[in-house]
């Protein structure tokens, strides 16, 4: 079975947008993985299909109403869905490539977007919502969230990487950020190709790469060094 991703949201129109291009794209096509949106709106109960409310409390915005999801909910993800239910939420656990890793080499998962000032807190306690975000910053909706955290899932999935080596060296799978690249011509603007790189001497060219890679983390990123320390990866 392969990995079966369903979104609930009130904007399907939006998938699989970007997903449905190049490599997710082709996947897609392939069945290497799938992909069902869920219009929200079709489980509002009244005749204006309303899925939001005033906040309880007072206070601008909107907050999408915990019925309306639960049964968005229970349609697409049924008791014995073992797919993990996530919440796209700028309070959840920041998203990093392990979880991404961990979710790849799952069934599936279920995502809901929320929009507005976000959902009622009931609905992610009753139907146990995992709370993600992408980053210390506010987006209008959840659904370029969960297509950022697809892209990152899919392109880990079983055949869908042309060159599955080139996965290893990548930024954060060693704890480090990658090592710069570079490609013909050997001069730009005067620019040269580090002369290590056309050496032809490859365990040199390893050791100049994680120089670099250490050498760029340690700059930009401290906090990944020191997180690979308290790993034992260094
Ligand atoms: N009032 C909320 C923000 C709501 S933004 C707050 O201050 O926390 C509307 C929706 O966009 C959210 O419900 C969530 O689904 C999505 N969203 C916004 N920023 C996000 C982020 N950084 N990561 C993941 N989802 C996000």
């Amino acid at each position: 079975m392969s990995f079966r991703a369903t979104v609930l949201t009130l904007y399907p129109e939006m998938f699989p947008g970007a997903l449905g291009l190049s490599l997710a794209g082709r996947a897609l096509e392939a069945g290497s993985w799938s992909l069902e949106p869920v219009q929200i709106r079709d489980f509002a109960t009244d005749r204006h299909r309303t899925v939001d409310d005033t906040p309880a409390g007072g206070g601008a915005g909107m907050v999408m109403r915990a019925d309306i999801l639960a049964k968005a909910i229970d349609h697409s993800s049924p008791p014995g869905d073992v797919r993990p239910r996530l919440l796209m939420s700028p309070r959840g656990k920041p998203l990093t490539q392990q979880k991404v890793r961990e979710l790849a080499a799952g069934p599936g998962v279920v995502i809901l977007c929320g929009r507005f000032e976000g959902v009622d807190q009931r609905v992610i306690e009753a139907r146990g919502l995992e709370e993600v975000s992408i980053g210390d910053f506010i987006l209008s909706g959840g659904e370029p969230a969960a297509l950022v955290l697809l892209d990152a899932v899919v392109r880990l999935l079983p055949g869908v990487m042309g060159n599955e080596a080139s996965g290893d060296e990548e930024s954060f799978e060693n704890g480090l950020l990658e090592h710069p690249h570079y490609t013909r011509p050997p001069v730009f603007e005067g620019l040269e190709i580090p002369a290590v790189l056309t050496s032809g001497n490859h365990g040199k060219i390893a050791k100049w790469r994680r120089e670099q890679a250490e050498r760029l983390t340690a700059e930009r990123r401290p906090d990944l060094l020191a997180a690979a320390r308290d790993a034992g990866k260094t």
